[in-house]
């Protein structure tokens, strides 16, 4: 069965479990309440309503407060039942009913409720994912109230010169008595009314506070324009079109491929500017929060409609503010990293995930879902359509494209007249180095600083040197708790374990035999820095990694320095990868390409061709034509050799069929158990058991394979194991998961070991 199809099918599986959402049911003696708490435990908690709030009702999604042990917790009814597998007697009543209506709404417990089956992960953790922080919290209300200032019947009734003294409270009553319906304190205080004179009117009877349901301003649907859209190419026409017209009443997600600057964006904003015409909200979801204040701006620059972004530096106010507005359906448009996907919408009207290709759209711990994936099973809960967008698709996308899952919509050219760059690799190999650049690399840079371009230098790696070694005797720095080697950072000083950010001081003689030839081996963002710093005294030279970056405003800042179009040499981690418009860049350097070609992950040759054409995609975005240079040790490398000459999808035709081979996604399904505990062999009979006991089960047509020792077997002091499971049939997987889980739950060393499962893994390691 196919990948979409068995979303849809476990979406149905699920629908028991959620037919009851409409049911709105008042408590009598046989409700009983389940509710998700916040433990890992994968089960739901049957709790009884107080015994003296009969008439109170109770809804799916609504959050409660309940004794669980000697704590408080809050949770979230999920259904109401009128049986327990636990006798009733033996049934705990709730504390208290914390919402007047659902805090999750109804669609959103839908989502979450399919995505507990399907990653077969504890509910209240799934739930916890979906609500901001402070709704975690009983004393905070999911709707917000604003205090409003009233004039009292006295108030309205006084004869204003018996206040002739107090000039500011005879000004405050009249504007009160003006606006019998209340104003908040931030109207008033536009008005220069003074909270001092509001008390002192309070304080004689003559002005009183009340609270009142926030009203949030509601855009203008019929001109949702601030700037004209641009006219569209012929491709970016039809893509449009398809989006928009929604001919049939099944959705069918949409595949957006269109190569680096080829205009995805316009088609996006066309889209959504149709949606917003319709009073309908769009989310946007984006894998960086690098990536959300240029977007922002574009779309804000495009439209006359509140533009809101949810990330996770946002405070915990501005988060809750900004999932009020979503539900409230004042913002118009949502823009957000991977979590945005839980935002409620009163009015949704498109979803579109770009760089739905990108590695951070799955959670890589706790519950570890794919927002990507989720995003598709949200919009078929919402019946509205996706687009997910990107030039170089993710195998499943294209999979689901080929059979006619999604609709695939192409954009082949860039748009406005510019090219697509043209490729070199310099090959390493023999090649004399002069700080650590090969001479027609050199060449090349001074070529386009002589011509006042921009250079992007990309190298995926933090620090001076990925080695600290011994020449004499060949000892390197590695991390005490991990398998790994330290990296050498010079600013400042020290080595550090970027596995487990253990630091360490940089010793001045070798520990083993005492000799002080210490030596930088690799290169890390911070000595391509010093290199070109060497080469081109001149120039201005930008480092944008994580160091960098840690300030607040200072990537933004960074950003700005470059798009103000100074020549210079952009120096940048896989944070300058993605999504970025860099009008000015000319020529793009890939230093290192060669141990992406050759790690054991399986997609690791597909995420290396993604980075290429991504990084690829930064040159020569305008009028002035751009050029990539790709530094190999391994120039014939078939991987290079299909993007240099062809393009991605030629690449694809190359790396597909080894995965139908293997039976890897996207043609099979996989899950992986991880284990690690403190001793090595406690982590590895708990999987072997696990093994045993799927082998017993041998329910279905799965397979297990392990356990092995991770690539890192030591990370942190702990040992790692895993086993894969993997079927060409999504549910059999899941069924053999469903039967395992609770066996695993009960074994005895259950509590000795960390493990967890990962289910669509992005990372084999
Ligand atoms: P992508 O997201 O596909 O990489 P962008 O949406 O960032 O590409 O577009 C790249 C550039 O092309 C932008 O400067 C954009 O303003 C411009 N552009 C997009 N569509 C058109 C069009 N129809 N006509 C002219 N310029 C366009
Ligand atoms: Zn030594
Ligand atoms: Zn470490």
């Amino acid at each position: 069965m196919s990948a979409y199809k068995l979303l849809l099918l476990l979406y149905d599986l699920a629908k028991p479990f959620h037919f009851v959402v409409s049911l709105i049911l008042t408590a009598s003696p046989q409700t009983i309440l389940r509710v998700a708490l916040p433990t890992p435990l994968r089960r739901f908690f049957d709790y009884l309503p107080p015994k003296d709030a009969s008439l109170q009702s109770y809804e799916p999604g609504m959050r409660v407060l309940v004794p669980f042990g000697k704590r408080s917790l809050v949770g979230i009814i999920t259904e109401t039942v009128s049986h327990s597998t636990i006798d009733n007697s033996k049934l705990k009543p709730i504390k208290r009913l914390l919402d007047t209506e659902p805090t999750i709404t109804r669609n959103i417990l839908s989502l979450c409720l399919w995505a507990i089956q399907y990653y077969h992960h504890s509910p209240g953790d799934v739930f916890q994912n979906a609500l901001p922080l402070a709704l975690r919290n009983e004393d905070t209300n999911a709707l917000e109230f604003v205090t409003t200032w009233q004039a009292t019947t006295k108030g309205q009734l006084i004869c204003l010169t018996q206040l002739s003294r107090a000039p500011k409270q005879v000004e405050a009553l009249n504007v009160l008595r003006d606006h019998p319906n209340g104003l908040t304190q931030t109207v008033l205080s536009g008005l220069n009314i003074k909270p001092t004179a509001l008390t002192a009117l309070k304080g004689k009877g003559l002005a009183n506070t009340h609270k009142q349901l926030n009203d949030y301003p509601s855009w203008a649907k019929e001109s949702p324009l601030k700037e004209s859209p641009l006219p569209l190419n012929n491709e970016q026409q039809q893509a449009t079109d398809s989006i928009i017209k929604k001919v049939n009443c099944v959705l069918t997600p949409f595949l957006l491929e269109g190569v680096t600057g080829s205009g995805k964006t316009e088609v996006y904003l066309q889209a959504i500017e149709q949606c917003l015409r319709e009073g309908k909200q769009a989310l946007i979801l984006v894998p960086e929060i690098g990536l959300t204040p240029q977007t922002m701006h574009r779309f804000q620059q495009r439209f006359n409609a509140p533009v809101l972004a949810i990330h996770s530096n946002l405070t915990a106010n501005q988060r809750l503010n900004a999932w009020r507005q979503g539900k409230a359906g004042s913002a118009a448009i949502i823009i957000g990293t991977r979590s945005a996907l839980f935002t409620p919408m009163l009015n949704p009207g498109i979803i579109i995930v770009d760089e739905e290709h990108d590695l951070s759209y799955k959670q890589q711990d706790g519950f570890r879902y794919s927002a990507r994936d989720m995003a598709i099973v949200r919009a078929k809960i919402e019946n509205i359509p996706i687009v997910l967008g990107t030039a170089t698709p993710s195998f499943e996308s294209l999979h689901n494209a080929h059979n006619g899952r999604y609709q695939h919509l192409k954009l082949t050219r860039r748009a406005g007249g510019a090219k697509l760059p043209t490729f070199q690799i310099a090959d390493l190999r023999k090649a004399k180095l002069n700080n650590g650049l090969c001479e027609t690399l050199i060449d090349s840079i001074e070529h386009e600083l002589k011509h006042d371009n921009q250079i992007l230098f990309f190298i995926n790696r933090r620090g001076y040197s990925p080695v600290l070694m011994c020449h004499d005797c060949g000892w390197n720095a590695s991390c005490v708790m991990c398998d790994a080697r330290m990296t050498y950072h010079r600013q400042p000083a020290h080595l550090h374990c970027h596995h487990c950010d253990f630091q360490n001081r940089i010793p001045h003689h070798c520990p083993e035999c005492n000799s002080s030839d210490l030596r930088a081996i690799g290169q890390g963002t911070e000595r391509i820095d010093e290199n070109l710093s060497n080469l081109f005294p001149k120039t201005r030279i930008i480092r944008i990694d994580r160091d960098t970056t840690r300030k607040k405003q200072a990537l933004e800042n960074q950003l700005k320095q470059v798009n103000s179009g100074h020549p210079c040499i952009l120096i940048g981690t896989q944070m300058l990868a993605k999504g970025h418009h860099f009008p000015h860049v000319t020529l793009v350097v890939i230093a290192d390409i060669d141990s992406g070609l050759f790690a054991s992950d399986f997609r690791a040759t597909e995420h290396t061709a993604q980075l290429i054409l991504q990084v690829a995609g930064r040159a020569g975005r305008e009028e002035k034509k751009g050029k990539v240079v790709l530094q190999s040790h391994n120039p014939e490398h078939p991987v290079l050799q299909s993007l240099v000459h062809q393009n991605y999808n030629t690449f694809c035709q190359y790396a597909m069929p080894e995965r139908k081979l293997t039976g890897l996604p996207p043609f099979g399904h996989i899950a992986i158990f991880r284990a690690e505990a403190t001793h090595a062999n406690i982590a590895l009979q708990f999987l072997e058991s696990l093994v045993e006991q799927f082998n017993l089960n041998n329910t279905s047509s799965a397979e297990a394979w392990g356990p092995v020792p991770a690539l890192m077997l030591r990370k942190a002091g702990r040992f790692r194991y895993q086993v894969m499971l993997r079927s060409n049939e999504r549910a059999a997987l899941h069924q053999a998961i469903t039967a395992l889980i609770p066996q695993i739950e009960m074994h005895p060393n259950n509590r000795k070991v960390r493990w967890h499962l990962d289910i669509d893994p992005v990372h084999i390691d």
